[in-house]
């Protein structure tokens, strides 16, 4: 049995209710967490506001930076049992768990070297005046994370917090905490004072809601589906407090026909079947100019077809969904699909030898989907791909635009001025030209348009997220 931390300390829930953690490769259970609750958070928040009124927020930026860097440096020395864990609880190929722990050491180094960077202005203004500007942490920032990258999403939100100098309370995921709570040992062991940085475990309708309402926060960042995105935004307005949102995406790869075709072949597949497409930014919509259509189609075809799902161990292209809901939910779009008459073009396999009670889908590809389909609208978040034709550059356009969602998107063309053309055409918060980062690149300010959520994360647009301007305005005569 886990405990979850807490002011420093390692402590079960006020009332002693615990949580079960299930291996998603076999569905059993394999730990248990406390079942965090109100009066949990209430403790975590005090913890954080009693620290930014001791030392952690006395210290200066260039100690909170070294701070940092050993989180960072503790993190890249404990990397392996990091990742074991990882995989453990999410079931992800270690390959891709060894990576989520680096670009988590990552963050970590990335936001230790800039918590001394981030200074004031200056601005002119009426004689005998001198106006400056003021860059604060906010205070207590909450932070509440999913299960597809734990330890990623705790880097990504985390780190640029406490460069600030904020005191952050996290909330992972029930269904994968395990991670959060061994970078808070390590965060301990760094040197970082009591209550900077507490982790609350339970479910998201209890400590997740206490925590998104909690009158003592300051600022709240949330990462996951628009529905619970929803609820803690509303949470957050009750308080007036602001909100970072990171929720879902339909993010197209967009091919013409003069694109380098081998290049993007392998970073196409790559883009979906990580994580089992469980990827927020996962490249869900293949969009190919028609005179090239059914040729590179047929050769993601062939590439779909040698993609194989396994535990992480057997360190495959992919591993399992993470629990059952979300496995019946894409098998559910899958099967709809096909029995709707959708052409299934090809679909990977799953590894033998694997238990049969642990939540496997099938990498599936279908097309040409039809554009007002669920596969072609809705998020899946599982391994599946939707290939779509286009005629030319307007109509690449709207099809692109043409989903609620606005994340991420991909153009693969030589052509330099259409590469430009469609980067500011597109209605997304991230584009890439010919190449596709899911996930990647700590340095890149991060965050939807449209039902994706608002606000950035990531990048030197993190500090800014998580700090106040303050205006000073001195009449010196
Ligand atoms: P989820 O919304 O169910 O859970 C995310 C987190 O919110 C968990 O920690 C959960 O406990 C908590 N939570 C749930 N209900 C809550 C509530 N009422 N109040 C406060 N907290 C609550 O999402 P999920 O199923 O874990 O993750 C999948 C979704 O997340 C997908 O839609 C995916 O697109 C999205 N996602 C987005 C990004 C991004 O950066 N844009 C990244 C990863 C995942």
């Amino acid at each position: 049995m886990k405990r979850m931390f807490i002011a420093g300390q390692w402590v079960a829930a006020h009332d002693e209710r615990s949580l079960p953690v299930h291996d998603p490769c076999d569905g059993a259970e394999f730990e248990r967490i406390p079942r965090g609750g109100a009066a949990d958070v209430d403790a975590a928040v005090a913890a954080a506001r009693a620290a930014l009124a001791g030392p952690w927020g006395r210290m200066t930026a260039t100690e909170r930076g070294r701070v940092l860097m050993r989180i960072s440096k503790g993190i890249a020395d404990d990397a392996e049992a990091l990742a074991q864990i990882e995989a453990r609880d999410t079931g992800k190929p270690l390959a891709t768990a060894r990576n989520d722990i680096a670009v988590l050491a990552r963050y970590f180094e990335f936001y230790a070297g800039a918590a001394d960077k981030v200074h004031g202005q200056t601005i002119p203004f009426a004689a005998g005046h001198q106006v400056l500007l003021l860059r604060e942490p906010l205070g207590v920032t909450a932070h509440i994370v999913p299960w597809n990258y734990p330890a990623q999403m705790l880097g990504r939100t985390v780190a640029p917090a406490l460069a600030m100098g904020n005191a952050a309370v996290l909330k992972p995921a029930e269904d994968t905490p395990l991670s959060a709570l061994r970078v808070a040992e390590i965060a301990q062991a760094a040197g970082l004072p009591d209550g900077a940085f507490n982790v609350v475990t339970g479910l998201g309708e209890e400590a997740g809601a206490a925590l998104a309402g909690h009158p003592g926060i300051d600022f709240v960042s949330f990462t996951g589906s628009r529905e619970a995105g929803a609820a803690v935004q509303s949470a957050a307005a009750r308080n007036a407090v602001k909100c970072v949102l990171e929720l879902g995406g339909k993010s197209p790869q967009i091919v013409f026909a003069d694109a380098d075709l081998d290049r993007a072949l392998p970073i196409v597949l790559r883009a979906i079947v990580q994580n089992a497409g469980q990827t927020c930014t996962a490249g869900s919509r293949l969009l190919v100019q028609q005179p090239i259509y059914e040729a590179f189609v047929g050769r993601v075809a062939d590439g779909f077809a040698r993609l194989a799902a396994g535990t992480p161990a057997m360190d495959l292209d992919c591993g399992p969904l993470m629990n059952t809901p979300q496995q019946r939910r894409v098998q559910g779009y899958i099967d709809r699909a096909r029995a709707g008459g959708v052409a299934v073009l090809a679909e990977g396999r799953i590894a033998d030898g694997v238990a049969a009670s642990g939540h496997w889908v099938k990498p599936t590809l279908f097309g040409p989907v039809p554009r007002e389909h669920a596969l072609a609208t809705e998020e899946v978040f599982g391994p599946v791909l939707a290939a779509m034709p286009f005629d030319d550059e307007a109509d690449a356009v709207a099809l692109a635009n043409a989903t609620e969602y606005g994340l991420l998107a991909a153009v693969w063309t030589d052509s330099g001025g259409r590469q430009l053309r469609m980067a500011k055409a597109l209605k997304v918060g991230q584009v890439f030209v010919n190449g596709y980062g899911a996930g990647g690149g700590v340095e890149l300010p991060f965050g939807g348009t449209k039902r994706s959520g608002h606000g950035r994360e990531k990048g030197l647009l993190a500090l800014e997220e998580m700090s106040n301007c303050k205006t000073v305005v001195l009449y010196h005569g």
